[in-house]
C-alpha cells in the first residue's frame, strides 16, 4: 500500500525532482502552479495542475488556505512541500492533518521545536551533539549580550531564534558594539520572521561547514554521511561535494545526529548542520527538516533514492535499510548553476534560447530548463544542478569540468565561469577551504 496521490507544493527542479519519485513510486503527482509556472516542466509532466493565479507569483505557493483546497479538490493523500515555501511552516502541516491530508515530513510540534534556533540548540544539547558556547536563551538588552560575551570570549555572533537564509546576523568583536548590532538583529529578524527574539553564540573562526544527512521514521534514523558545502556566497551554497572526512569521524558525528533524531521522533529527512573549526571540533548549528538543495551529492555516493525513502516514511512505513548498509563509495561534486552574473553574483533571468546539457556515465542533471525557457524574475536564481560522481575526487573534480564545457546555453548568464575557475583552483584543489573561500579568492569572481 502507497500513496494514490500526492500533491507537490512547489515549483522548479525541486518539483520535477518530487515528481520522478512519485512516478516511481506509482504515485500520481498533482501540481499547483502560478502564472509563471503555466507551462513549466513539473507541471507538463504531472497528472494533474491546480491553477492558484495570483498578483505576486511568490503568494501562489504561499497561501495556505488555497493550497490545502487544491489538495482537497484533486483527492491528494499527501502533500510534499520540497524545499522553501511553506516546507518548514507548522501551521501548513497542522492543516494539512487537520484535513486528514498526510504533510510529508515531520510533525507540526518537532517543525516549531526546530524552527526556533533557540529551543533547537537546548534540545540536541540534551541529545548529546556538540554545541557551541552561547546565550542559554534569547538576550534582552545589550549590558546582558556584553557580560555572557566576555564569559565565552570575543568574537560573538548575534543570531535571530527564528533564523533562515543568514538574515540579520552579526558578528561583534567588543563590548561597544552590542547596541547597535542588538537593534539591527531584532530589526532584521522581526521584518522577516515576525519575532525579534536574539541569541548569541561563540562565532567560529576559519569555520568549515559540514552537513550530515538523516532520515527518521519516528522512531528509528540512521545516517547517510557528510556533505561539505563551505563554498558558499552571502551565506548561501553553491558547491557542495562528498564524502569529506574519514570514517572514524563519520561514525562519531553520524552516531550524534541519529540520536538528535530520535530525541525528537523525528519522521523524514532531515540535514543536521555543523561548524568545523581548524582544530576539527564540530559545532551544531540547526536541523533543517526537510529535504535539501544538495541530496543529489548523498544519492549519488550511497546510490540511494532519499526522495523516495522521505515519502515512504510519510507514509508510516520503517525504514527499510540498517545503519551498516550505508555504503558510501567514490566522491560526488554538485555545482548550483544559478541565473546570475558571475562577477556581481546578481540574477540574470529570462528566455532561453538554446539549452544543451551534458550526459553521460556518472553526470547527472536536474532541472526544468528547456530551450524556450523563460526564466521568471520572481523566484530563486536556481536554474539547474549538475552533479558528477567518480571514484576520486579528483577524478570528480576532472569530470565536473569537462561535463561544465559540454553545457550550451544562450539568453541568460550563469556561474558557469565561476564554478569553472574555484574547480582549477589550487586551494580548492587541495581541500584548503573555509567558509570564507569566496571572500578570500576574490579574484575568481
Ligand atoms: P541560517 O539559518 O540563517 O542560514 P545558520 O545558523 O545555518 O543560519 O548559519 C548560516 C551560516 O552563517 C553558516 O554556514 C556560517 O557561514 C555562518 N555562521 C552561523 N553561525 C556561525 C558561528 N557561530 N560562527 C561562525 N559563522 C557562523
Amino acid at each position: 500500500m502507497m500513496f494514490r496521490r500526492v500533491l507537490i507544493a512547489n515549483r522548479g527542479e525541486i518539483a520535477l525532482r518530487i515528481l520522478r519519485s512519485l512516478h516511481s513510486l506509482g504515485i500520481e503527482a498533482v501540481m499547483i502552479y502560478g502564472r509563471e509556472d503555466r507551462i513549466s516542466t513539473p507541471v507538463r509532466l504531472a497528472d494533474e495542475s491546480v491553477y492558484i493565479p495570483r498578483d505576486d507569483p511568490l503568494a501562489s505557493y504561499l497561501d495556505i488556505e488555497a493550497i490545502v483546497a487544491a489538495a482537497k479538490e484533486v483527492g491528494a493523500d499527501a502533500v510534499h512541500p520540497g524545499y522553501g515555501f511553506l516546507a518548514e511552516n507548522p501551521t501548513f502541516a497542522k492543516r494539512l492533518a487537520d484535513e486528514g491530508i498526510t504533510f510529508i515530513g515531520p510533525s507540526p510540534e518537532v517543525l516549531q521545536l526546530l524552527g526556533d534556533k533557540i529551543t533547537a540548540r537546548e534540545t540536541m544539547l540534551k541529545a548529546g551533539l556538540p554545541i557551541a558556547q552561547g546565550s542559554p536563551g534569547p538576550i534582552s538588552n545589550p549590558e546582558e549580550a556584553s557580560l555572557i560575551a566576555e564569559k565565552i570570549g570575543f568574537p560573538v555572533i548575534i543570531k535571530a531564534a527564528a533564523g533562515g537564509g543568514g538574515i540579520g546576523m552579526q558578528v561583534v568583536e567588543s563590548s561597544d558594539e552590542f547596541e547597535s548590532a542588538m537593534k539591527l538583529c531584532q530589526g532584521r529578524a522581526l521584518s522577516a520572521f515576525g519575532d525579534d527574539r536574539v541569541f548569541l553564540e561563540k562565532y567560529i573562526q576559519g569555520a568549515q561547514h559540514i552537513e550530515f544527512q538523516v532520515l527518521g521514521d519516528g522512531t528509528d534514523a540512521i545516517h547517510f554521511g557528510e556533505r561539505f558545502c563551505s563554498i558558499q556566497r552571502r551565506h548561501q551554497k553553491i558547491l557542495e561535494e562528498g564524502p569529506w572526512l574519514d570514517e572514524a569521524v563519520r561514525e562519531e558525528i553520524g552516531s550524534k545526529v541519529v540520536e538528535g533524531a530520535k530525541a525528537v521522533g523525528y519522521c523524514g529527512l532531515a540535514t543536521f548542520e555543523f561548524l568545523r573549526d581548524s582544530n576539527g571540533d564540530f559545532y551544531f548549528l540547526e536541523v533543517n527538516p526537510r529535504v535539501q538543495v544538495e541530496h543529489t551529492v548523498t544519492e549519488m555516493i550511497t546510490g540511494t533514492d532519499l526522495v523516495s525513502m522521505g515519502i515512504r516514511v510519510a507514509y508510516g512505513e520503517k525504514i527499510r535499510m540498517k545503519q551498516e548498509d550505508v555504503m558510501i563509495n567514490g566522491h560526488a561534486i554538485q555545482v548550483r548553476l544559478n541565473a546570475e552574473n558571475p562577477v556581481t553574483l546578481t540574477p540574470s533571468p529570462g528566455k532561453l534560447w538554446e539549452c544543451h546539457w551534458p550526459g553521460g556515465p556518472g553526470v547527472r542533471v536536474d532541472t526544468h530548463a528547456y530551450t524556450g525557457y523563460d526564466m521568471p524574475a520572481s523566484f530563486d536564481s536556481l536554474l539547474a544542478k549538475l552533479i558528477v560522481w567518480a571514484p576520486s575526487r579528483e577524478e570528480s573534480i576532472a569530470k565536473m569540468k569537462a561535463a561544465l564545457s559540454e553545457i550550451k546555453l544562450l539568453g541568460v548568464d550563469t556561474l558557469i565561469p565561476l564554478h569553472q575557475a574555484i574547480l582549477s583552483e589550487s586551494d580548492f584543489r587541495k581541500r584548503n577551504i573555509t567558509i570564507h573561500y569566496l571572500e578570500e579568492h576574490k579574484n575568481l569572481l
